[in-house]
């Protein structure tokens, strides 16, 4: 998984050599590194913020006897990136659920095709081996299959799912399935939502709706991690008009590029939760941050 970022970064810091961090090596350095970093998904602006941030720290640092610029470089790195995702803040579902007042609403973001509906199921039984009591709301009533596709989810997981005919008002379904919930003493929510690609401001006008109406506790954006560009411009579209709380980033699995949830959690300033490691129910883990740096920054990738 991820190597290609994690050769971008490796690469570079084996590549400081002087004892002196200067503009110029750090020029040369960079060089290499945005074309690594490209190539691995990681968003242009998140590049550019990086070699701004280094430049203005590391060019004319000077080093003590003891110290590698290699090292100082790869601290550097490991701090920059680690505060990237603190400010992004994080979020434990189980916790906050098991805390608030029930049910507790989960609407769940994302184009078609990006692995949502599955992203859902694996969520429900997460939350369901963890002793919550679900209820799953079909509110993607445009896809064709999209109502069927959850619901074999519900029924293979045990879970009830709450659907209307295909072209019901989304939030409607959303809704009734808060109310079923709220009559038979259910803890969670999930909510499918539609993802078509076709007409953007109808679908985020959409997907406002819900949210008005649903008022959930939390949005959970799905993003593909293989999708590259694609995924870093919807997560930014979705953002801008659902102001989502956390994303999930799934096919991780088959990623060997990495960037996606360093450019997601730049661009939005919001965590990323888990990600999708398979096809299966149990293929979700939690993102571990500092894990994931280490990775990037460590010296035998
Ligand atoms: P939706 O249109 O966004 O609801 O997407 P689906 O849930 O139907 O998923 C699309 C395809 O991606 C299916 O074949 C899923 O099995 C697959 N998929 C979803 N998540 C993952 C994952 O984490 N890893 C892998 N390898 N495949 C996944």
């Amino acid at each position: 998984m991820f190597d290609k970022i994690k050769k971008a970064f490796s690469n570079t810091i084996k590549k400081v050599s002087s004892k002196e961090l200067t503009e110029k090596e750090l020029d040369d350095i960079f060089f290499d590194l945005e074309l690594a970093l490209l190539e691995s998904d990681v968003a242009q602006e998140v590049i550019e913020d990086l070699e701004k941030a280094m430049k203005e720290e590391l060019v004319g640092r000077e080093l003590d006897d003891n110290q590698t610029s290699e090292e100082v470089v790869r601290e550097w790195l490991r701090n920059y990136l680690l505060a990237l995702f603190d400010n992004a803040g994080s979020i434990d579902i189980i916790d906050s659920i098991e805390k608030a007042e029930k049910p507790y609403v989960i609407v769940f973001l994302g184009i078609n095709g990006t692995g949502k509906t599955t992203t859902i199921a694996k969520v429900a039984n997460l939350l369901k081996k963890e002793g919550f009591s679900i209820v799953m709301a079909a509110g993607d009533t445009h896809r064709a299959g999209a109502i069927e596709q959850l619901s074999i989810h519900g029924e293979r997981l045990g879970i009830r799912v709450i659907a209307q005919r295909y072209g019901a008002d989304p939030a409607a379904v959303g809704k009734d399935a808060v109310l079923y919930a709220r009559s038979h003493r259910l803890d969670v929510v999930l909510v499918d939502t539609a993802g078509r690609m076709q007409t953007s401001k109808n679908l985020m006008d959409e997907m406002s709706k819900i949210i008005r109406v649903v008022k959930p506790d939390l949005k959970i954006f799905v993003g593909d991690s293989l999708a590259g560009n694609d995924t870093i411009n919807q997560a930014r579209e979705f953002y801008n008009y659902t102001n989502f709380d956390g994303a999930i980033l799934t096919k991780a699995d088959a990623d060997v590029k990495g960037g996606a949830a360093l450019s997601i959690v730049h661009i939005t300033n919001k965590p990323v939760l888990y990600i999708g490691v398979g096809q299966e129910y149990d293929d979700l883990v939690p993102f571990d941050p500092k894990q994931f740096v280490d990775s990037l920054v460590s010296n035998n990738a």
